[in-house]
């Protein structure tokens, strides 16, 4: 992990002081999250991981994002999980859950839309026959301008060559990123709907599943939208999922580079939802007064 840090002059004072105290801080709370997993005692039901980019993107400062995994460490975690995890599509996972399975199993999604997704991800996912579903907020594909994370979108060519995948399920993540909860009815139906439209042009079958951005859930209004249009939608929670969960309300749990095999395991088994919680405290504070 320190091995992000940046070195030389840029390294001195503050960010330097940051940059050390961040991953102990990150480990920390990771440790408390796995204490407290201790006392929960059923580890069934399908975790749901999300992805963002592999591949490295480096933030202002030369530092790597936390969502950004490694194409090394992603091959590991996909071979691990090819042979000893079940790995479902979210179809399989939605029926199984609606028909009150019990088995343990694993879903792999990704959000945003990004090149790395053909060029590191798809390859990998082929090599060892493990599916995932694929979030994209259209109008960055479309108009081929930075996503709001920074970083650049990958074009309609290449989410149609990832789409023909037989591993490969396409979803929605909105139009434009819009946090669903700050918009008014008109603008909710608005999100949805060109990114339904643009998917459906584009890839010749309309979106069943949906992703919020940022895992922001937001107004009924908006919830209602995004039940009314998909089979199924995705927040947080980094926790599993059991029979019962409402489909569109499903967790997931963020695969973080500073993770490790350690942590990524215990996600995998639904662990380290404490983690979640402190995240969810600190990012009300932080997209208080954002948009996307
Ligand atoms: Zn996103």
């Amino acid at each position: 992990v320190s091995g992000a840090a940046p070195t030389g002059a840029g390294a001195a004072g503050a960010d330097g002081l940051r940059a050390r105290l961040v991953p102990a801080g990150r480990s920390a709370v990771k440790g408390a999250s796995a204490a407290a997993d201790l006392l929960r005692r059923d580890r069934s039901g399908i975790s749901v991981l999300i992805y963002h980019r592999v591949g490295l993107h480096l933030l202002d400062g030369g530092r790597a994002g936390q969502m950004e995994v490694d194409p090394n460490a992603f091959e590991r975690q996909v071979a691990w999980l090819a042979a000893n995890r079940r790995v479902l599509t979210l179809d399989a996972a939605l029926a199984e859950l609606a028909a009150g399975g019990i088995e343990p199993g694993v879903v792999l999604t990704f959000d945003d839309g990004t090149p790395d997704w053909v060029e590191h991800a798809l390859p990998v996912l082929e090599r060892h026959r493990v599916p995932a579903t694929f979030y994209v907020a259209t109008r960055f594909v479309d108009e081929q301008v930075e996503l709001p994370g920074g970083g650049r979108p990958m074009t309609w060519s290449a989410l149609a060559e990832l789409d023909s995948s037989d591993l490969v399920t396409v979803g929605s993540h909105t139009h434009g990123h819009q946090l669903l909860d700050r918009l008014d009815a008109h603008r909710v139906d608005d999100e949805l709907d060109r990114s339904i439209d643009l998917l459906g042009e584009h890839l010749g079958a309309p979106p069943e599943h949906f992703a919020y951005p940022k895992a922001v859930a937001g107004s009924t209004v908006a919830e209602a939208a995004v039940r009314r249009r998909f089979r199924s939608a995705v927040l947080a929670g980094t926790r599993s999922n059991r029979p019962g969960q409402d489909p569109h309300r499903l967790h997931r749990s963020p695969v973080q580079r500073s993770d490790g095999e350690r942590w990524f395991r215990r996600k995998v088994d639904g662990g380290l939802a404490l983690e979640d919680d402190l995240r969810r405290a600190a990012n009300r504070v932080r997209h208080r007064g954002r948009t996307t």
